[in-house]
Formats: structure tokens, C-alpha cells, sequence
């Protein structure tokens, strides 16, 4: 996309609408928000225009506004981290841009202006940098959305689109350490389809999953193992995580073939470990493969990978009414490695050999 040069206005709450910081010890996930928020919008005639950082607030749209009723939304996570030299680090930020790019893609929404947005990204967190937390592990958790905001009720892609970008402190993930989960393996429910949304990081994914989500929480476990949609046999992705297995020491995920959402975290994890030399594969894994190699002892770690968890070790996987431990219940050495690797490299408390980290 060519490059758009734009100044970004800025409205800043310094005249009194600054909002009291939260307790750094105690601030969960996604409940408080930043003093600010960026915003640009795009017209089909015009392109991206009017990039602004206002007070954090609402928006006015009319009941007609089009993403009310087909839902043509997508969004990205991602962090900034306070190191210990109290400079402010993204984490490939330009990936989530990029593949906000390609969500858009496949939903019919205009191609984001990606360095604008990353702009917009710094200014804004540079504005509330006060807001990314000292509290060892927390974080300031980002949330980039773009949706239709055109008011037409007729089935089309919009002509109107708004970007935002809102940011809110989170505290660490494994405040009592990091505690593997207990898994039900989803048979009834599925995420995705080839030829579907499933690698769009688009709304309606996470609304569908839902239900799979609430009737495994009720049941007493943390979160759904998603199958393959054809034959609900090839493992896929945990809640909103990619998967990994550790067997017979090799590092497996499962392949992107247009079902799976590309994980930054899933990326960095097999960049990480194939420059430790151990073997690492994409490929197709079932799910009983998966279990005769549990019983067989031979499936020594499994754990999700994602911005907000980083890893997040599974400790029992339980399949049509059948259990099996992982390593006892306990986070592997893999796991902890490459959590404590990442984290480093996020923090800034290691070199970055990969060029990760970005600075405001
Ligand atoms: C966002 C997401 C992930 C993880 O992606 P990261 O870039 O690593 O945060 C994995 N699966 C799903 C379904 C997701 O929405």
C-alpha cells in the first residue's frame, strides 16, 4: 500500500478529563483503560484520513451502523512492556499490523495504512506512557479494532470504516506461577473451516466460540482443544491460543493451512526453538495420536502460545470421557524455557537477536 502521510491531531486530556490510575497490584484483565485513544477513518472515495488521539471515550453511531448487524469487525492484541532500564518495547508490532491487513483482506474491509497505524501506536502509548505498569509481569495490553460504520442495513461491504487503537494495564498472567490448565477436547462445537474466517482475526470467531467455552467452564475446565471442522480429528488451536505438543522431544504445531490463526507468539516460538537446534515441525497432529502417545508416555509437555499468556502450559487434556495427565500436571522444561526466553526478550532484559522488540 503506498505510503500515507498524515498528521496525526492531538487532543490530549491534559485540561482536567485525565482519569486516576488504577492499583498496579491489583488491575486483572481489560478493565481499566488508558486516558487516551487513536482513531482514523477511511472512505471509499477519500482513503485513510482525519488520524486523531482524543480522550478515551464513546462513539456515536446511528442503530443502522452496518457492523451492528453483519458484524464486519477484526481486531489484534498485542503489549508494551516497561523493561527494567524503564524504557517502553513492542513486540513486533508490524506483524499485527500486517496481518490486521490480511483479516481486512478477507472481509472486504480497506487494507489498514499500516504505518500510520504504528504511528498512532507510538504517539498514543508515548502520550499515557504513565499508564504501562512497574508491577512485576503486568503489562500495557493493546487493543487495535477496525469495524463498518457506515449506516446502511443492506448486505455489502461498507464504504465507511473507523480504526481505533484503546490500551489498558493488565496485571501478570501466572500471579500464583505458571499453572498448567485442564483441557476438554471440543467434539461437538467447531472454530473454523477451510475456506472460512477461521485465520481472520475477525469478531465473529470469537462470538461463535462462546458457547463451547462457557459449557467447558461449567464442566471444570480452563478452556476447548478445537478440532479440525471436516473431521474433528486434526487438532487446530486451544481457546484463543495456538497448541504445541512436546513428543518423543520433538516440538510439534499443527500447519497453517487457512483454519488456524497465525500466531506472533506461534511464529516466535519456532523461530526461538529451531535456534536452539532441537526438532521442530509443522505438521498435521490427531487427536488420537495425541492420546496413545499420552498413555504411552511419550507426550512429555503440550502448552498454548499468545500475546496475553505467552505459554500457558496444558497439564490434562480430557477426550470423549477419557483423562490424561501431561508430565504429571506440571509445566515442562520446554514451556518454561521458552516463556522465560520470551519474556526476557519482551522486557528488554536480554539481546534480541531477532530483532523483535520496537521502542517508542
Ligand atoms: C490472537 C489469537 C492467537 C494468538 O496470536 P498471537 O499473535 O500469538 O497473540 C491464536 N489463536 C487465535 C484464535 C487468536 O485469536
Amino acid at each position: 500500500m503506498s505510503q500515507i502521510n498524515l498528521e496525526i491531531t492531538v487532543h490530549s486530556c491534559a485540561g482536567g478529563q485525565c482519569k486516576q490510575k488504577p492499583d498496579e497490584n491489583n488491575l486483572g484483565f481489560g478493565q481499566y483503560f488508558t486516558d487516551h485513544m487513536f482513531t482514523m477513518r477511511w472512505n471509499k472515495d477519500k482513503g485513510w484520513y482525519d488520524p486523531r488521539i482524543e480522550p478515551y471515550g464513546p462513539f456515536s453511531l446511528t442503530p443502522a451502523t452496518l457492523v451492528f448487524h453483519y458484524g464486519q469487525a477484526i481486531f489484534e492484541g498485542m503489549k508494551a512492556y516497561r523493561g527494567a532500564d524503564d524504557k517502553i518495547y513492542f513486540f513486533r508490532p508490524k506483524n499485527n499490523f500486517a496481518r490486521m491487513s490480511r483479516s481486512a483482506e478477507r472481509i472486504c474491509m480497506p487494507l489498514l495504512a499500516e504505518d500510520l497505524a504504528l504511528q498512532g501506536l507510538k504517539s498514543l502509548v508515548s502520550l499515557d506512557q504513565e499508564w504501562v505498569p512497574r508491577a512485576e509481569g503486568a503489562t500495557l495490553y493493546i487493543r487495535p479494532v477496525m469495524i463498518a460504520v457506515e449506516p446502511n442495513v443492506g448486505l455489502r461491504a461498507a464504504l465507511d470504516y473507523l480504526f481505533f487503537i484503546i490500551a489498558c494495564p493488565v496485571g501478570a498472567y501466572y500471579p500464583e506461577g505458571f499453572k498448567p490448565t485442564k483441557i476438554y477436547v471440543e467434539d461437538k462445537y467447531v472454530r473454523a473451516v477451510p475456506g472460512g474466517v477461521g485465520e481472520a482475526k475477525t469478531a465473529a470467531n470469537y462470538a461463535a466460540s462462546v458457547l463451547a467455552q462457557k459449557e467447558a467452564k461449567d464442566k471444570g475446565f480452563s478452556e476447548v482443544l478445537w478440532l479440525d471442522g471436516v473431521e474433528r480429528r486434526f487438532i487446530e488451536e486451544v481457546g484463543t491460543s495456538n497448541i504445541f505438543f512436546v513428543l518423543d522431544g520433538e516440538l510439534i504445531t499443527p500447519p497453517l493451512q487457512g483454519s488456524i490463526l497465525p500466531g506472533i507468539t506461534r511464529d516466535s516460538v519456532l523461530q526461538l526453538a529451531r535456534s536452539w537446534g532441537g526438532k521442530v515441525s509443522e505438521r498435521a497432529v490427531s487427536i488420537d495420536e495425541v492420546m496413545v502417545a499420552a498413555a504411552d508416555g511419550r507426550l512429555q509437555e503440550s502448552f498454548g502460545t499468545g500475546t496475553a499468556a505467552v505459554i500457558s502450559p496444558i497439564g490434562e487434556l480430557t477426550y470423549q470421557g477419557r483423562t490424561v495427565q501431561i508430565n504429571k500436571g506440571e509445566a515442562g522444561p520446554m514451556s518454561r524455557r521458552l516463556y522465560d526466553e520470551l519474556q526476557a526478550i519482551q522486557f528488554g532484559r536480554q539481546p534480541d537477536p531477532f530483532g523483535w522488540r520496537v521502542t517508542i
